[in-house]
């Protein structure tokens, strides 16, 4: 089997600013003895509300490797992205709350075109302004063997919209304990709780790993509360930011532990359930 790692352009390494994306990139950069060719780029795609310390290992993780990361983030503007940099990259949920006033409601479980916006037509036009349409570049994205049922709905929603996608980390069979163990061997990682990656408050996680992440960081539930407020809706049907917040108050210790570790150590927009129809 040729190495799953040698990517063939034109393609765009998606990182998330997780662990596994990033080892991901770390085998592609090896595959390539260094360097990775001009028409493989590598592009993280920005929300606004990501944590300060993913900011920080995507940052990190291009210095050290000596790879060029784009950051990317939406504008409501043609094209519809922006290349910032770590000292100019949002951080207070900017891109996202300019979407949301545009759509003048909040995303939720069903309607999740935050992502479709801020991550999957990013990353899009940001391919568009290389000069590469959709299908003929693939996008590379880091989904473990072990993270099964993501591929295949990956690759049916890609079909379904003409995209291209590869899973080299799916290819060479990595499974979390590798990557894990990788990480425990470097000098640098990224200083976050396995729940904590992507949009800190994210309505995708659980109520009880959003009440421990409230518990843990109490500044957290405001971003999300004003835009309740504002909207005058919701992100959960099931709990407002606001009474969230009120039970970590009330019973801080009461938090149940977080369940599923991994489930945010991953691209949002490209993996799971994003459907292209939520981002029209
Ligand atoms: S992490 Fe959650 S809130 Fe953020 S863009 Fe993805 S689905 Fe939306």
């Amino acid at each position: 089997m040729l190495n799953p790692f040698a990517i063939t352009g034109p393609a765009i390494i998606s990182f998330s600013g997780g662990r596994t994306s990033a080892y991901m990139l770390h085998e592609i950069i090896q595959a390539h003895e260094g360097r990775l060719p001009d028409d493989v780029q590598v592009a993280f795609a920005n929300t606004g509300k990501e944590r300060e310390e993913t900011l920080r290992f995507v940052y990190e993780c291009g210095v050290r490797w000596g790879v060029n990361i784009h950051w990317l983030e939406w504008r409501d503007a043609k094209p519809c992205f922006e290349e910032v940099g770590f000292n100019s990259a949002s951080r207070d949920g900017e891109p996202f709350e300019a979407l949301i006033k545009k759509k003048q409601r909040l995303p939720n479980w069903r309607e999740r075109w935050c992502t479709g916006f801020l991550k999957v037509k990013v990353l899009t036009a940001f391919a568009a302004s290389l000069g590469w349409n959709p299908g003929e570049y693939a996008e590379v994205i880091g989904l473990r063997y072990d993270e099964g049922m993501r591929i295949f709905r990956g690759l049916e929603n890609a079909e379904k919209d003409g995209r291209k996608v590869l899973y080299p980390l799916s290819r060479a069979k990595v499974v979390k304990q590798q990557v894990m163990a990788f990480w425990s061997a470097q000098d640098f990682g990224l200083q976050l709780e396995p729940w904590e990656g992507n949009c800190d408050l994210c309505f995708n996680k659980g109520r009880d790993i959003r009440k421990r992440i409230i518990a843990d960081h109490p500044a957290s539930a405001k971003w999300w509360h004003e835009q309740e407020v504002e909207q005058n809706g919701f992100f959960d049907r099931r709990d407002r930011v606001a009474d969230l917040a009120r039970e970590v108050r009330e019973n801080p210790d009461l938090l149940d532990p977080p369940i599923d570790e991994e489930e945010f150590d991953t691209e949002c927009g490209l993996s799971c359930g994003y459907t292209p129809e939520a981002a029209e």
